[in-house]
């Protein structure tokens, strides 16, 4: 940590922060300039962080050194992790392109868009059972029966199951459903939901925040990894800028900024990232092109009459025509799909 004073300030203050350094049982350097002094800080920066340095007397900026969080870094982890759902690796070679409705509305149709997605080569099924709606009016999810009816057709096509719980109370029920367990963005920073999911043995689906930095991303991801879950894939989804032609602003280059600072994998969710199905398509392209692991993509064999989310949804037809595009791109990365 490196403490940068202010100009002019006092011998005083100088030795005030450094007794409080010691007092911490910690190391400093001080380097006394023309303009300035700074003081350096060595140790656990854990210890320094939650000090209140910068209301210190003579102090102007505290700069951390070290990263927030440890666990999902690369430094901690140098290799890709690695996440076997059913024997479909997320991380690995292979594009993992997860398709499905936004929400489960019946059996019927969940069971017609999961064949048509399995036949085009989704290798995962997505669907929620608990909807985080924007309107309290709005279709909630079908809660336990969409758990129900996603399971038994994950288990009839062999597709593993994707599927968002919202509050603590449903872990273990969703757990019983899913094979992997979406933290929508909105729940991002619901640190209690975070350490709850930490304690389990099932993958978790961590979507960013709408209004989250990649920093609090991966800060939020350590949550669930300080807790013995290790088994975290992230996801773009694309986040709320001053632009209003899209329903949120995809952040593309996040992909290879969280891949350089974490092993974690990387999915994007073009559908929520664009709010248009005819832009899903384009943006997918971006995603594998610069690095994804895998995609999410909303689809709906009625988008005109989904309870949910129709405008961004493609049609079984056009995801098809999508994945086949998809394709020699992945194959100019290097990787397959
Ligand atoms: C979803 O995947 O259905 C969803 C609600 O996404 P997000 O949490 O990214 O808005
Ligand atoms: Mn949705």
């Amino acid at each position: 940590m490196i403490i940068v004073l202010k100009p002019g300030a006092s011998e005083e203050q100088i030795k005030h922060i450094i007794d409080r350094v010691e007092e911490l049982g910690l190391q400093h350097t001080v380097s006394r300039g023309t303009e300035r002094t700074i003081v350096g800080v060595i140790g656990e920066e854990d210890v320094v962080r939650i000090q209140p340095l910068e209301a210190f007397p003579g102090v102007e900026r505290v700069m951390e050194v070290l990263k927030p969080y440890k666990l999902v870094s690369r430094e901690f982890h140098p290799a890709d992790t690695i996440i076997d759902v059913n024997g479909i690796k997320v991380g690995g070679r292979r594009i993992v392109v997860i398709a499905g409705p936004c929400a489960i509305e019946n059996r019927q149709m969940l069971e017609d868009i999961a064949k048509e997605v399995k036949r085009f080569g989704a290798l995962m099924l997505r669907g929620g059972a608990f909807k985080p709606r924007s309107s309290p009016y709005t279709f909630q999810g079908l809660g336990e029966e969409g758990l129900k009816y996603i399971r038994e057709i994950g288990s009839q096509t062999g597709l593993p199951v994707v599927t968002e719980v919202m509050d603590t109370r449903d872990v273990e029920l969703v757990m019983k459903y899913a094979d992997i367990i979406q933290i929508g963005a909105r729940n991002m920073q619901n640190f209690n939901l975070l350490k709850e999911v930490g304690k389990v043995d099932k993958p978790i689906l961590l979507k960013r925040g709408l209004m989250a930095t990649v920093k609090e991303l991966l800060m939020s991801a350590e949550y669930i990894l300080s807790q013995g879950n290790f088994k975290v894939i992230l996801c773009e989804r694309g986040i709320r800028t001053f632009e209003d032609s899209t329903r949120n602003t995809t952040d593309i280059s996040a992909v290879p900024v969280i891949k350089r600072e974490s092993h974690l994998p990387v999915l994007v969710d073009p559908s929520h990232a664009t709010g248009k199905w005819n832009l899903v398509g384009p943006v997918s392209k971006a995603a594998v092109a610069i690095g994804a692991d895998g995609l999410l993509v909303e689809v709906h064999n009625q988008p005109e009459k989904a309870l949910s989310d129709g405008v961004q949804s493609l049609l079984p037809r056009k995801f098809g025509e999508m994945m086949e595009i998809l394709k020699p791109i992945a194959k100019s990365v290097g990787r397959s799909l």
